[in-house]
């Protein structure tokens, strides 16, 4: 499975202990993620993960793009609702995406555990059965 990853700066350590705790899970899939977001897995879980551009220079649209194309299986992004950011328009799309194309994701950690156990018991295998081709790499 493709899985994106992004978070809001007062998430992004959030999004590094999660992706630390299911490590296991996560290296057995194909990871991309927003520039800062992916940086920061990739060294403090040593995880394979392609990282876009940073969301302020077009990385959200870049994951956007990807989700458009039917390419991503699974969006854990973490958001931060109490802090306005000037790309909450960007977001939107981010979801209204994911719902066009029935992508599960997750905006809170809470969510990501419930669908991180549902992939590791194949619960989402229906992807590869609607997208065979999301099984490929995601450059
Ligand atoms: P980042 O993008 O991971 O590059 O910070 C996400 C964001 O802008 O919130």
């Amino acid at each position: 499975m493709n899985i994106a990853v992004t978070a809001h700066d007062s998430k992004k350590e959030l999004m590094v202990q999660f992706c630390i705790a299911y490590c296991g899970i996560l290296s057995r899939h194909n990871l991309c993620g927003t520039g800062t977001t992916a940086k920061m897995v990739s060294e403090a879980t040593g995880l394979e993960i392609v990282g876009f551009l940073s969301g302020r220079q077009g990385g959200d649209q870049q994951v956007a793009a990807r989700i458009a194309c039917n390419e991503i299986d699974l969006l854990l992004f973490f958001r931060d609702p109490l802090t306005v950011k000037p790309n909450d328009i960007d977001e939107a799309q981010l979801l209204r995406l994911c719902d066009v194309h029935n992508i599960p994701v997750a905006t809170n950690i809470a969510t990501a555990e419930a669908l991180i156990h549902a992939l590791e018991r194949g619960d989402l295998d229906w992807r590869n059965i609607v997208n065979p081709k999301t099984t490929g790499n995601i450059r």
